[in-house]
C-alpha cells in the first residue's frame, strides 16, 4: 500500500454516513475498511473530511487550442482538479474543431502534453460544426473520441441529425446536444421573459430549445440511437424527456449547477456575468428542472464550465459571448444549498456528479470500491468561505456567484493515486 487514507467520512452503498480507511496502491484502491494496517504507506489524514470518488463533468470548454486566452488545457484541468474533478470531457468548438483524425490528434497531444487530470475529448458531428458535412464518425471513435457534439450551436437540419445518429449508433456511440433552432433565437441575449422586456434586450424563446429536443427524441427513436441532452433549461425540454423515457427511447439528459440554483429574477442589472446559453429561464422552469433530476428525467450534473475573459464580458449583456465558469464552484454551491438545507442527501449529490455519469457514458470510474481507479477528493464540509473569482486558477473569472457563501471546499484531489491538487499548496 502506498497511501492511506485514516478515519475519513464517506458515503456507503445503502446511502448512509459511514467513517472508514481507503488504501491506494499504485494507481488503485486497493483496500476500503477501518483501522486498516499502514505498514509503510504514507498516512493522509481524513479526520473531519468527506471522501468523494473524484467527479466527472462531460461537459466543460478549455477553449485550447484556439481559445488561449480564455482558458488552456493546464488551466482548466487545474480548475477541474481545484474543484474536485478527476475526469472532464471537453467541448470541440476549438479552433481547429477536432472534426478529422489530424485535428483529433492534434487535440490529444495537447491534453497528453499539458492535462493534470483525465480529459476524454468530444469529437464534432459535422466538419467545423458548421452542420453541413458530417464528419467521419467510425475514425474519430478509433481515435479517442469520447462521444459526438456539436456543442456551442445545435445541428440545424433534421436529417444531418438523423444520418449523424445512424451512424453513431452503429458504433455504439452517443449523440450529446446543444439544442437550439436557430430561427427561434430571435438575436436573443436572455430569456424571452420578464427580465429581457425589463432591461430592453432581446429574449430567447424556451421552444427555441424544447423543439429541437422534442424533435431529436424522435430521430433517436428511429434511429435506435443514445441521444444525450446538454444543459437543459426549460420544464418544457423536462416533460419531452420524460415523455421520451417512458416511450422507451434512449434519451439521457443533464442539468448544470446556475440552471438548478438561478432564475431570470436573479438578474438585477445589464451584466454579463449572467449571461449563458441556455439562459436562465423562470421560477416555473427551474422547478421542474429540480423536480426533473430528483425523478429521474434529468440523469446528472454538468457545469458547462465556459471561461471568457474580463474584457470580452465588460461588454453588456447584448453583445458579450454566453457562459460562465463551473468548475471550481459546483460542489460547494450545491452542498451549501441542496444537501445543507436537507433538499437532496449526500449520496443523491455524489452520484449525481460522479457514477451517475459514469453510467450513462459507460465509464469505469466514479465509484469507491476496491480495484477501482484511485481518483479520489477529499472536502472539508465544515469549512465556510466566500466564492471569490480573484482566487480562480482557471483564467475565467466569469460567474454569477462571486460572493456567496458556501460550505464544502475540496481540500486535496488524487487522481489515479497521485494528489494533483491540494488546498495551500
Ligand atoms: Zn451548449
Amino acid at each position: 500500500m502506498d497511501k492511506l487514507i485514516q478515519g475519513v467520512q464517506m458515503v456507503s452503498e445503502s446511502g448512509e454516513l459511514i467513517i472508514g480507511d481507503v488504501g491506494i496502491t499504485g494507481n488503485l484502491i486497493s483496500e476500503i475498511g477501518n483501522e486498516l494496517n499502514a505498514g509503510n504507506a504514507e498516512i493522509i489524514n481524513g479526520n473531519g473530511l468527506f471522501l468523494s470518488p473524484g467527479f466527472i463533468d462531460v461537459h466543460v470548454h478549455l477553449r485550447q487550442p484556439g481559445g488561449e486566452h480564455k482558458e488552456t488545457i493546464e488551466s482548466g484541468t487545474l480548475a477541474a482538479a481545484k474543484g474536485g474533478y478527476t475526469t472532464i470531457c471537453p467541448m470541440p468548438n476549438t479552433r481547429p474543431v477536432p472534426d478529422t483524425i489530424e485535428t483529433l490528434t492534434l487535440v490529444n497531444d495537447l491534453i497528453a502534453k499539458n492535462a493534470l487530470i483525465r480529459v476524454l475529448p468530444y469529437a464534432s458531428i459535422t466538419i467545423r460544426q458548421a452542420g453541413k458535412e458530417q464528419a467521419n464518425l467510425a475514425e474519430l471513435k478509433e481515435h479517442g473520441a469520447f462521444a459526438f457534439t456539436d456543442d456551442g450551436v445545435g445541428v440545424q437540419e433534421a436529417g444531418m441529425m438523423y444520418e449523424a445518429m445512424q451512424a453513431a449508433a452503429k458504433i455504439n456511440m452517443a449523440v450529446v446536444a446543444h439544442c437550439e433552432d436557430n430561427s427561434l433565437i430571435y438575436g436573443g441575449a436572455l430569456h424571452e421573459g420578464t427580465k429581457n422586456k425589463e432591461l430592453g434586450l432581446p429574449g430567447i424563446p424556451s421552444i427555441a430549445e424544447s423543439v429541437h429536443i422534442a424533435r431529436d427524441i424522435l430521430l433517436a427513436e428511429a434511429a435506435g440511437a443514445h441521444y444525450h441532452v446538454c444543459h437543459v433549461s426549460t420544464k418544457e425540454s423536462v416533460r419531452v424527456i420524460r415523455d421520451g423515457k417512458k416511450a422507451g427511447v434512449h434519451v439521457t439528459a443533464e442539468v448544470s449547477p446556475h440552471h438548478l440554483l438561478l432564475s431570470e429574477n436573479d438578474i438585477t442589472k445589464d451584466n454579463a456575468d449572467w449571461k449563458m446559453n441556455p439562459p436562465l429561464r423562470g421560477q416555473d422552469d427551474l422547478e421542474a428542472l429540480r423536480a426533473g433530476l430528483l425523478d429521474g428525467t434529468l440523469d446528472f450534473i454538468a457545469t458547462d464550465h465556459a471561461p471568457h475573459t474580463a474584457e470580452e464580458k465588460a461588454v453588456g449583456m447584448k453583445t458579450a459571448p454566453f457562459g460562465i465558469t463551473g468548475l471550481e464552484t459546483a460542489f460547494p454551491l450545491l452542498y451549501t444549498n441542496f444537501v445543507k438545507e436537507g433538499i437532496w442527501t449526500m449520496k443523491q449529490l455524489i452520484d449525481w456528479m460522479t457514477s451517475k455519469p459514469a453510467d450513462v457514458f459507460n465509464l469505469p470510474y466514479g465509484k469507491l470500491e476496491v480495484g477501482a481507479e484511485a481518483d479520489l477528493v477529499l472536502i472539508d464540509l465544515n469549512k465556510e468561505q466566500k466564492i471569490d473569482r480573484s482566487t480562480f486558477v482557471s483564467l475565467g473569472k466569469n460567474t454569477p456567484f462571486d460572493g456567496w457563501d458556501c460550505f464544502g471546499w475540496p481540500v486535496t484531489t488524487i487522481y489515479g493515486g497521485k494528489v494533483v491538487w491540494e488546498d495551500g499548496k
